[in-house]
């Protein structure tokens, strides 16, 4: 899963950034509200984390413009402590969770899952596809009930197939969900994901739907 961090506070920032990416997902960093809104027009994220005061435009006009053109990207704002009045507007404008700061890094990512999880309309914290199922928190993966060790980049390959199952995506749509900026894209990366998830998982997991991308079908 693929995240834009917008925090100007560069102590901050480089710990959220350093934290989440240890926890799996793929993030870019910007540290400005025009910078923001140049990646949300550039790039397909599946959360925004907006800190509400930044140079040039600030978060709560990030927000209400994303929401104003349609956008319905899970948002979680970052705020100051004594921001209640920010974190109200914050709601208010289209924000769908918040953070007080300082927070816990396990905190963050929790919310973010729990996000990600009412984006794909589901409750169940655990992904369930056919023998399948899938811990975003812990990572762990079982097939018919026997562990799957995977890599990190194969669970999150798997992870984001498995959230939408049914769901088709384009190879650059995937490589998008598993490198931030800055991360270089081996060359037939995804080819080579699918081809190891598939030794370890069974060859019918994943389909290839010809000339559009891979999927998880709904009943594999
Ligand atoms: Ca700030």
């Amino acid at each position: 899963m693929r995240l834009l961090l917008v925090e100007d506070d560069t102590m901050i920032g480089e710990s959220v950034h350093a934290g989440l990416q240890q926890d799996g997902f793929a993030v870019d960093w910007v540290q400005d509200g025009r910078a923001a809104e140049l990646a949300l027009e550039t790039n397909a994220y599946d959360t925004l984390l907006l800190d509400l005061g930044l140079p040039r435009k600030t978060g709560l006009d990030v927000l209400a413009a994303l929401r104003r053109r349609g956008d319905s990207i899970p948002v979680l704002i970052l705020t100051a402590r004594d921001a209640v009045a920010d974190r109200v507007k914050g709601l208010d404008a289209g924000a769908d969770d918040y953070l007080v700061k300082p927070f816990d890094l396990e905190e963050l990512s929790a919310r973010v899952r729990a996000l990600l999880r009412r984006k794909s309309g589901r409750a169940d914290p655990v992904l369930q596809v056919g023998g399948l199922s899938i811990n975003p928190a812990t990572h762990e993966v079982t097939l018919d009930g026997k562990s799957i060790s995977l890599s990190a980049r194969e669970f999150a390959l798997i992870n984001a197939l498995a959230a939408r199952p049914g769901v088709v995506y384009s190879r650059a749509q995937l490589e998008e969900k598993l490198y931030g900026w800055g991360q270089e894209v081996e060359s037939n990366t995804v080819e080579v994901y699918v081809h190891s998830l598939r030794r370890k998982l069974g060859p019918n997991l994943i389909q290839n739907v010809r000339g559009v991308g891979y999927m998880v079908p709904k009943q594999p």
